[in-house]
């Protein structure tokens, strides 16, 4: 089957062809991504009015582009995907109803997709990756530990009680100074610097449940940095550097409990998979192979352009609950929040 999927639920306008062939693989015709970070780079952070005028201004390009590039005509679609939320409303909203004209003018299945649940399901895009299987899925505005059980069969193990932790790197970036978006920035600062100069606290270290906590890291890197104000180029370094190895030892430690809570519950799982924005950062990749392999399983990660937001997620996804027949009503209303739990469609059970 052939899917077009359409992202905006955040700042990057992304569409995408996708093909799923009955054995279950997938290949990606085209996948175009226009990342707004110009835009929003001024503000220091994602400005929703903003980005929603650029999604309107954009998207019809950027589906054209992809239809293009794949050499597909709108008659030759098994459906077309959008992501229906969460995310910011005003692009949501953009994305949904473009994709809800095309399926009404083509006669074609609209498939409502959840963002998160396609972050989840990439890995299964590029590789034969059976169910169920761990995903720890950190970018500017989720960080989650979800059970993939299933096409529409996902448990959330574990959340952030307050930040994400891309938004985290982004906070600490703004406030040393450093421009938008801050990750990046964040990590290559700290590969000069001395993460023992400042003793950072590791939030939730060693609590039972697979939560996660951010603000409190944060706050502490701003009362050192205002401590030592006007700041110097090694101590940027050395805070970028004292935050990302906490923020690391946190994440492993949450990671090691979500595993063993994923081992109770659901048996062992196939891989541990990242994704979003965060698991571009390679300090963090490492210790997530460490955990991974500490727990003996695999761990998987997809190529970084289909890690961050982008339009063949929207298609895959949309082409693994089609192939299921789980289609949507023109009617569906886009959703600002959308908890991936609630997405549950199919009985669980663990067979592709
Ligand atoms: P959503 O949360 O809805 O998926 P998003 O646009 O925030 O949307 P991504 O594009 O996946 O998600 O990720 C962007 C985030 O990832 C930003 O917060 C950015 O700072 C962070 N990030 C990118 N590279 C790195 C890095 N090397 N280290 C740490 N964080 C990074
Ligand atoms: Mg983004
Ligand atoms: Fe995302």
């Amino acid at each position: 089957s052939l899917v077009l999927g359409i992202e905006t639920t955040c700042d990057e306008t992304a569409a995408a062809v996708v093909e799923r062939r009955s054995d279950g693989s997938g290949r990606i015709l085209s996948n175009i991504v226009h990342s707004q970070i110009e835009d929003h780079a001024p503000f220091g952070g994602v400005v929703p009015e903003i980005a929603a005028r650029a999604h309107v201004d954009l998207l019809d390009g950027i589906v054209a582009r992809a239809m293009q590039q794949a050499a597909v005509n709108f008659k030759n679609l098994s459906g077309v995907a959008a992501a229906a939320g969460p995310g910011l409303i005003g692009g949501v909203i953009v994305g949904l109803t473009t994709a809800k004209a095309i399926a009404l003018v083509h006669n074609t299945p609209l498939i409502a997709v959840n963002h998160l649940e396609a972050h989840a399901l990439t890995p299964r895009l590029t590789d034969a990756l059976a169910f169920p299987y761990c995903l720890f899925l950190a970018s500017g505005g989720h960080t989650q530990i979800v059970a993939v059980l299933g096409v529409g069969n996902y448990v959330r193990l574990g959340t952030t009680v307050d930040d994400a932790m891309g938004e985290a790197f982004d906070k600490v970036a703004k406030m040393l100074g450093l421009p938008y978006p801050g990750g990046p920035q964040v990590e290559r600062a700290a590969a000069s610097g001395d993460a023992e100069r400042f003793a950072f606290p590791r939030p939730m270290l060693g609590r039972p449940d697979a939560n996660f906590s951010l603000s409190g890291l944060k706050t502490a890197v701003r009362n050192e940095a205002s401590r030592l104000s006007p700041l110097e180029p090694q101590d940027i370094n050395d805070l970028c550097a004292g935050f990302q190895a906490a923020a690391l030892e946190s994440t492993a430690d949450r990671l090691h409990v979500g595993l063993r809570i994923f081992r109770e519950r659901f048996g062992a799982p196939h891989a541990l998979v990242a994704a979003g924005g965060v698991a571009a950062n390679q300090a963090i990749r490492g210790a997530l192979q460490q955990v991974a392999t500490a727990a003996g399983t695999q761990f998987m990660i997809p190529p970084p352009a289909l890690c961050t937001d982008n339009g063949a997620m929207i298609a895959w996804a949309g082409a693994e609950r089609l192939a299921l027949g789980l289609v949507d009503s023109l009617e569906f209303a886009p959703r600002a929040r959308w908890l991936l739990d609630a997405n549950v469609t199919t009985p669980a059970k663990f067979a592709n």
